[in-house]
């Protein structure tokens, strides 16, 4: 046998297979509750109004112009960066059109900031815990990363201070203010304020993720980052949630100073996002239809988290568990008792018949091992009450020392 001809980059090494990818893997099993997912529910995706504006968009044009299906532009379609920067001043930021660049979903979002903004061994900031992805996608770029101090509104105007006196300027702190994934947290109007505050005082960007915005069911969270500090501020936003995850739809709002560069690595990536889901999104929400479908989703997901939430308190109650109250989005983060450890349950978990996601892999820094992510809006109320108490059961065993999943 000869060696193989191909030299991996360094970067290669550092890119891993998604540790939830390989644990949802244990989860597939058939007949499982799964709260591990991360997915919107399939009964949110407006297939109807797909299908028509699919029509309409391939029924555009003629022989000599077939804007749909021919090469785009890659700054995105005029009407969705419209759309965008009209929303975006709806909740109080003033963004221009030319400040925003579709994507190929919020994910593409962050490697391109990646890319553009971290070198080899630059300091980036981010909270404890944080969204997985962000860190897939900032990985290869070799960075380090530093774990800020954070409780149920997010990180700490202290945390972040105390970050600031340690070595090197960090490039920018990484914030998912809104309905975080993993955690379900939202940081709430005097945190914000906080936080711009040390952010402007230190000159510290901020990368603001925000793709569950729209998923509130109490009331609509504070104004983003974004208006606080608009050249201090990167935004993603993304279509997923509020339409389909399918059509890889997001957009980066960036300062005019860094959107060159931004759109110059979006070129380099891919020249453009889909034209054909571009015009079939600005068709379907042309007529204001996200305004009659978004509250749709929100009442499904409010009646789920609802379930969840009682059933919690029901099954968990008194065995010295914890769980954020999320006020949005799809995630309930649950701490195990002491003593456990959510990555060793989770066979016991499957076992009994439902699944979650160990808390684990959320952390930049030292993990949280009694740590798990609870997804509720693609399972019935029924279907949570039973997992509830399946969790329950095993939690009890593992205390009682009769199951797996003690020793820390
Ligand atoms: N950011 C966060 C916090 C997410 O949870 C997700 C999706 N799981 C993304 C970004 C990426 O979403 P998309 O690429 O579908 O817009």
């Amino acid at each position: 046998m000869t060696q193989s001809p191909w030299q991996l980059a360094a970067r290669a090494e550092t890119m891993n297979p998604s540790a939830i990818r390989e644990i949802l893997k244990i989860t597939e099993r058939p007949g499982i509750l799964n709260f591990a997912g991360g997915l919107p529910s399939p009964e949110t995706f407006p297939v109807d109004a797909m299908r028509a504006a699919c029509a309409a968009v391939l029924a555009e044009g003629s022989a000599v112009a077939r804007p749909s299906l021919q090469y785009a532009a890659s700054e995105g379609l005029p009407e969705l960066r419209q759309w965008v920067a009209a929303e975006l001043g709806r909740q109080g930021a003033r963004v221009v059109p030319e400040q925003v660049l579709i994507t190929n979903g919020s994910q593409q979002g962050l490697d391109l900031v990646a890319k553009v903004l971290l070198d080899a061994g630059s300091r980036v900031l981010v909270e404890t815990p944080t969204y997985l992805g962000a860190l897939q996608a900032f990985t290869p770029m070799q960075p380090r990363f530093d774990s800020v101090d954070s409780d149920d509104g997010g990180v700490t105007a202290s945390g972040l201070r105390e970050q600031l006196q340690k070595g090197e300027r960090p490039r920018f702190v990484y914030l998912l203010p809104n309905f975080q994934n993993p955690s379900g947290r939202t940081q709430d109007e005097a945190r914000r304020q906080q936080v711009i505050a040390v952010c402007r005082e230190h000159a510290l960007p901020m990368v603001e993720d925000n793709p569950y915005g729209e998923l509130w069911y109490d009331q609509p969270p504070p104004a983003p980052l974004l208006a606080r500090w608009p050249e201090g501020v990167i935004y993603l936003g993304s279509f997923s949630k509020i339409l389909a995850p399918g059509l890889r739809l997001g957009y980066v709002v960036a300062p005019p100073s860094l959107y060159p560069k931004l759109l110059q690595a979006k070129q380099a990536a891919d020249l453009h996002t889909a034209g054909f889901n571009q015009r079939v999104v600005a068709e379907v929400i042309r007529d204001g239809f996200l305004d009659r479908h978004v509250p749709t989703i929100r009442a499904r997901y409010k009646t789920q988290r609802d379930a969840m939430l009682a059933a919690l308190a029901h099954h968990l109650d008194g065995l010295g568990a914890v769980w954020t109250q999320p006020a949005g989005g799809m995630f309930i983060w649950v701490r195990l008792p002491e003593g456990l450890n959510a990555q060793t349950l989770l066979p016991a978990a499957v076992e009994a018949g439902m699944a979650f996601v160990p808390g684990a892999p959320f952390f930049a820094g030292q993990s949280d091992v009694r740590t798990l992510r609870l997804s509720f809006v693609t399972s019935t109320p029924a279907q949570i009450e039973r997992g509830m108490a399946a969790l329950a059961s095993v939690v009890r065993a593992a205390m009682s020392g009769t199951g797996s999943g003690s020793g820390a």
